[in-house]
């Protein structure tokens, strides 16, 4: 199979709803990273996006609707913290979790008798969404465990031959996946934490808990208990008040004739005298948008890519640590 990129325009479109309502699958922009999406109403459609990706069965998919789409057609019981929260934070970086009403293919949900539904801000999702005008199922468009797509290229170097198109919407903005938020209970609960951090969820709804996954149990979030966001090459992992280590490791690795990397934030990089550095720059939002391109980018050349974590746990900065850690705690 040939697979092309193309641009968002009226022609891509049209190429784009005849793959999608011939049960094929198509990869898309967001704000967050780049999407595989096909129609969450035909289940064999559905099925093949798992074959994709190679993604375990039992690991759900989120929804993508466009902005005006009637979400009460697909799940119910929607809480009034969650009419609030969607009027603040949607169009944008957050999927909420619903009681389902079982209208898109199981499969979506993996058995779950609940959906996770997401309206990108994207405008090229937006475009996509509103010209198919059906539910669009849709995880990471890169093969399952390796890091998430954040540019067109991305997405080809991981499925090049597997699908039929790319749409083109650049670089993608957010650069980690949604905060996920569970809407079924009392108050909203943070499945997966992103660029919506649970303290805006607060400030918005005045109360918002955080669920932790605990190893061996039944996750209430099933993605939880996967391997995730990993670059081909080994890493490892150190925090701030380490990094004395890190630049050990860097010193030994370089030493034996390996190509090593630093991965870090700006502050960091200005103090360690290292040669090969990845940096991310300043702000938690910054570290999120770049994180994905630079693991991607570090992977290309790297024997091994040497992370220093900051030591800050709060805000967008929970979500880039999360990701950050899954990615490089060793192999
Ligand atoms: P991905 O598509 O790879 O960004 O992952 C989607 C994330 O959403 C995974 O962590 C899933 O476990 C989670 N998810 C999707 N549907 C549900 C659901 N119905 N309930 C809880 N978590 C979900
Ligand atoms: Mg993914």
């Amino acid at each position: 199979m040939v697979t092309e990129i193309l641009p968002v325009n009226g022609q891509s479109l049209l190429k784009a709803k005849k793959i999608i309502e011939g049960g094929g699958a198509v990869a898309f922009p967001t704000e967050t990273v780049y999407g595989l999406g096909a129609n969450a109403l035909d289940g064999n459609a559905v099925d093949k996006i798992f074959e994709i990706k190679g993604r375990p069965n039992d690991n759900p998919l989120i929804v993508h609707v466009h902005k005006d789409f009637d979400i009460e057609s697909l799940v119910y019981d929607i809480p009034d913290y969650a009419k609030k929260l969607a009027k603040r934070f949607l169009p944008g970086p957050l999927t909420m979790v619903y009681k389902s009403r079982m209208t898109v293919a199981s499969a979506v949900s993996c058995g779950l008798d609940t959906l996770a539904i997401r309206v990108p801000s994207h405008p090229d999702a937006q475009k996509f969404l509103k010209f198919l005008n059906l539910p669009i199922a849709a995880p990471s468009a890169n093969v399952s465990k390796h890091v998430s797509p954040v540019t067109a290229e991305h997405v080809f170097s991981d499925l090049n031959g597997k699908i039929p198109l790319i749409l083109d919407g650049g670089k993608c903005s957010c650069g980690i996946e949604s905060t996920v938020l569970d809407c079924t209970g009392e108050i909203p609960v943070v499945l997966r934490s992103g660029l919506v951090s649970r303290e805006m969820i607060e400030q918005t709804v005045g109360a918002c808990g955080e669920y932790a996954y605990k190893q061996g149990a039944p996750a209430r979030s099933p993605g939880m208990k996967y391997k995730h966001y990993s670059p081909t090459c080994r890493t490892s992992l150190y925090f701030e008040d380490e990094a004395d280590k890190a630049v050990a490791e860097y010193l030994s690795e370089t030493g034996k004739g390996n190509r090593a990397y630093i991965l870090c934030d700006d502050k960091t990089a200005q103090k360690l005298n290292v040669g090969n550095i990845l940096n991310l720059g300043s702000s938690p939002e910054q570290m999120a948008a770049n994180l994905y391109a630079e693991l991607r980018e570090g992977e290309k050349t790297a024997d091994i890519i040497i992370a220093v974590a900051p030591n800050d746990d709060s805000g967008v900065m929970r979500g880039v640590l999360n990701r950050l850690t899954k990615a490089c705690r060793g192999q």
